[in-house]
């Protein structure tokens, strides 16, 4: 600040001419006019009326005029700095109403529109899978067959060649719901696989008969990682004239390829089961590493344990005795059947490496699957 004067020196109170001091205040007036938005009218604040300010500026230079002066200048400089920040208040208020127009017409929330209260959940995996196997199926000609979970232990294991003391009938662990009555002869039990719904599917058509049969099976397993006590099968059974082999691995080769791939290769290998003869197991070459992982240690594959092939199910020519069971001339029609467990194919389809979360009923298992129709 400087010194009072002691004689009036009118080059060092320049600012403090009324001309001045009015063209400070139009000057700061004009620019609180022309602030477009409350950042730009911060900024024009701090220019015209903070410490700095020429009006601000101006008033410190007040204590150097001359006595007589003070006054005069002192009610130029104060009205012009009122003036100013009067100007300043309007112009916030007007700013401030301008935003907060805005802001309900850009953040308005449409209370009316419906929203959904439940998240949306998923189909099952095991669901679609085997809704995808049985379109394949289905788009071949075949009908989609379905039977009862407790079921006669004739259907289950009797008319389907298991002798009463046949060694594959203990094999089986078995859910049984009532012991074999000596009128009836026969259990009920709650059904080991889906192969009843053959016989069901046999005794109720004439032929050719071309059923998909898929459903929950059950067996006295623990649930652990690789296994549960309840499952899903889809087997498929053709009764016609003429049916060979060859058309059991057509079929097979067919169903494969639309699931894994065109050019995934699959393969027999002779095996028993008391209601087809021949039998064999099918396996599909891994899809994943198309074999190259066998014998790599570099590329160890998890899909096929690094063996090239997967284990997919089991097959063969309809017994002869079951097509009798089910009345039907075997001298005339032949058969083929198939057999297959959905958990073990969503296991290595969809790398799920425990059983367990397929039974759990957590959403974070299922969700990601949702995705598919
Ligand atoms: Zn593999």
């Amino acid at each position: 600040m400087s010194a009072p004067n002691k004689s009036y020196d009118p080059v060092e109170v320049e600012a403090l001419k009324p001309e001045e001091i009015a063209r400070l205040r139009d000057e700061a007036v004009a620019a609180i006019a022309a602030a477009g938005d409350l950042e730009a009218l911060r900024e024009v604040k701090v220019a015209h009326t903070g410490d700095r300010s020429p009006l601000a500026l101006a008033n410190r230079e007040i204590g150097a005029l001359p006595p007589q002066a003070r006054a005069d200048a002192g009610k130029r400089v104060g009205g012009a700095r009122g003036e100013v920040n009067r100007a300043l208040k309007a112009r916030q208020a007007e700013l401030e109403a301008e935003r907060d127009e805005r802001v309900l017409v850009e953040e308005a929330v449409d209370v009316t529109l419906p929203y959904d209260r439940l998240p949306a959940g998923a189909r099952h995996p095991l669901t679609t899978l085997s809704e995808r196997i049985e379109d394949v199926f289905v788009a071949m000609g075949y009908e989609v067959a379905e039977g009862p979970e407790v079921e006669a232990e004739w259907f289950n294991f009797d008319a389907l060649n298991f002798e009463p003391d046949h060694p594959a009938r203990a094999m089986q662990d078995t859910f049984f719901v009532e012991g074999p009555d000596p009128d009836r002869e026969s259990g009920v039990v709650l059904r080991t696989h889906t192969s009843p719904v053959q016989v069901r599917s046999l005794l109720d058509r004439e032929p050719p008969v071309y059923v998909v049969c898929p459903g929950r099976v059950y067996r006295t397993d623990e649930l652990d990682a690789t296994h549960t006590p309840v499952f899903h099968q889809v087997e498929l059974l053709a009764v016609d004239e003429g049916l060979t082999m060859a058309d059991l691995r057509g079929t097979l080769d067919h169903m494969v390829h639309s699931l894994f791939g065109a050019d995934v290769r699959t393969r027999l290998r002779p095996n028993y089961f008391p209601f087809t003869e021949p039998s064999a197991e099918m396996d599909m070459e891994c899809y994943v590493c198309r074999g190259e992982s066998v014998g790599n240690p570099d590329r160890p594959c998890r899909t096929c344990s690094s063996e090239g092939w997967i284990e997919l199910g089991g097959c063969g020519m309809v017994n002869p005795r079951v097509l009798v069971a089910c009345g039907v001339d075997p001298e005339k029609y032949s058969g083929f059947a198939f057999g297959f467990g959905i958990e073990r194919m969503l296991m290595f389809r969809h790398n799920v490496e425990d059983m367990r979360d397929m039974v759990e009923g957590d959403v974070r298992f299922t969700r990601p699957f949702g995705m598919e129709i």
